[in-house]
């Protein structure tokens, strides 16, 4: 059973395994942390636990937390310094909120720490994957969040809504639930009277992309709807689910669900495939180590699911190393696919526009069939 519509995130069935983010404005107010909410969320978590279903929370929160606890100005967003204290202090009190609200329920919570290179490096990916599926099948729920401390500006998710969709990819999810502080993607500003609220969205288009305004909207977070799209594409690409709901409201996992408000990206199917492990992992990633350009003769060749060929090349970006994730793009600039470069920087300049007979000369060595092999490729 797959999932069709908003209510199917609360099936075992249908969604066996759900990812709730949840935004930092929703857990922390004037006040400090909203205890009472979050106490709500728990009690839907622990509802979702007894119906079958798997349960991973990425909580946001640690940095505005931190920032009220320290006294700090701009939520604890105005210097790097800043953020990176915030959380410390943020964090250790989220996670003790979070463990003792789910042992009220009985439930084990779980904490894990990640930085973007935990989830880019294919063994390190995998080793999330591991604790995270020993965790589940152990009982617990694991409450995830960027290692916000010590990951600096280049090795920096910044916004848990690309985390949830990686994770969630991880742990092999069946569908992410952002909660946050809008009902979902509405056509055009939501304050606008005349605003829709889309339900359903199958493969986030440029023309999805121009209905997103920016940055986050409660200042708080850093999100906004420019990253939940970027994890709707993220979730997309490995056949997950993603929904953007409101968690502003009590019990907001039945509102979203129950209720249908909220906005429910799908996979859209036409390239008849969802990308699979390792796949999806290529496709997800956020941080490439350069890119190969391609002339359009090689761009209609890898659309028609061919490798790429080096005589298809005309430019090469970067300093990678064999075996290193690569963008290859077209010579507008457009992104065509992510792939495992089968030489290194060097050796793609020497073999680059060259037909396969040149290349052993070139190299000094036989040369692979390919610079980028289909099955270690996946289209963007
Ligand atoms: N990791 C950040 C925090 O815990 C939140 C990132 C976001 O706003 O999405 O404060």
């Amino acid at each position: 059973m797959t999932i069709a519509r908003l209510s199917d995130l609360t099936s075992k069935a249908a969604c066996p395994r759900l990812v709730v983010k949840v935004g930092s404005s929703l857990l922390v107010g004037s006040g400090g942390v909203r205890r009472d909410w979050l106490q709500g969320l728990v009690t839907e978590i622990a509802a979702a636990r007894a119906r079958g279903q798997d349960v991973i929370v990425v909580s946001s929160g640690a940095i505005a937390l931190g920032a009220a606890r320290l006294g700090l100005e701009k939520g604890g967003r105005g210097s790097l310094a800043d953020a990176q204290a915030a959380a410390a202090v943020g964090q250790i009190a989220l996670s003790g909120l979070w463990a003792e609200l789910l042992a009220a329920h009985g439930i084990t919570a779980a904490q894990l720490l990640l930085t973007l290179e935990d989830l880019e490096d294919r063994r390190r990916y995998l080793n999330a994957t591991a604790t995270l599926t020993r965790l589940l099948d152990a009982g617990a729920v694991p409450v995830i969040n960027e290692n916000d401390s010590v990951a600096t500006q280049e090795i920096r998710f910044g916004d848990n809504d690309r985390l949830a969709a990686r994770v969630a990819q991880a742990a092999r999810a069946s569908a992410v639930l952002l909660l946050s502080d809008v009902d979902g993607l509405f056509d055009t500003n939501p304050a606008n009277p005349g605003a829709r609220r889309l339900e359903e969205v199958r493969g986030v288009t440029a023309e999805i992309h121009a209905m997103a305004s920016g940055g986050s909207a409660s200042g708080m977070g850093s999100g906004g709807m420019t990253s939940k799209l970027q994890a709707a594409e993220i979730a997309e690409r490995a056949g997950i689910a993603l929904a953007i709901a409101s968690g502003l409201h009590d019990a907001p996992i039945e509102r979203a669900c129950g209720q249908g408000i909220g906005t429910l990206f799908l996979p859209k199917d036409v390239r008849g495939r969802k990308d699979a492990g390792r796949k999806a992992w290529l496709g997800g990633r956020l941080r490439l180590k350069g890119a190969l350009v391609v002339d359009a003769g090689a761009a209609k060749a890898l659309e028609r699911g061919g490798s790429l060929l080096a005589a298809g090349i005309v430019r090469v970006e970067g300093e990678f190393q064999r075996g290193d994730a690569v963008a290859v793009q077209n010579e507008q600039g457009a992104v065509l696919a992510h792939g495992l470069a089968e030489y290194d920087a060097a050796d793609c300049l020497r073999v680059l526009g060259r037909k396969n007979a040149e290349q052993a000369e070139l190299l000094g060595y036989a040369p692979r069939s390919a610079v980028v092999h289909r099955d270690q490729m996946v289209l963007i």
